[in-house]
């Protein structure tokens, strides 16, 4: 499995998650239309957060299930964490903010979040 970096733009939040990048979900929900997130989902024992875990401030809606984690300096978020429908727990990692991924050669899928 490989592993990716990531963070958001003033580098106070990093992380790396272990997983392959298939098929990125552009999700059109209130908030993933507004900011153009690309989406990859690994379990929360794939993910761990490098530096920034006072950095965040975290945001919730609609059903406040996940939890949305962005940078209160910068403003980027880079990643999320909530539960699947299994109860699983997940991270929702937004590929946009990855060190090493080629945006440009990702399979996009769109998902209706906004039925949710
Ligand atoms: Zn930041």
């Amino acid at each position: 499995m490989q592993t990716h970096t990531g963070g958001c733009q003033c580098g106070k939040v990093r992380y790396e998650m272990t997983g392959e990048i298939g098929d990125v979900l552009a999700c059109n929900c209130s908030r993933c239309g507004k900011l153009g997130t690309l989406l990859t989902f690994v379990p929360a024992e794939n993910f761990k957060l490098l530096s920034g875990e006072d950095a965040t401030t975290e945001y919730t809606f609609n059903k406040g299930v996940i939890h949305h984690r962005f940078c209160a300096t910068c403003g980027v978020e880079s990643f999320a964490n909530g539960k699947a429908p299994n109860g699983a727990e997940m991270i929702a990692v937004n590929v946009r903010c990855l060190d090493d991924v080629d945006i440009e050669s990702l399979n996009v899928k769109k998902f209706d979040g906004k039925s949710y």
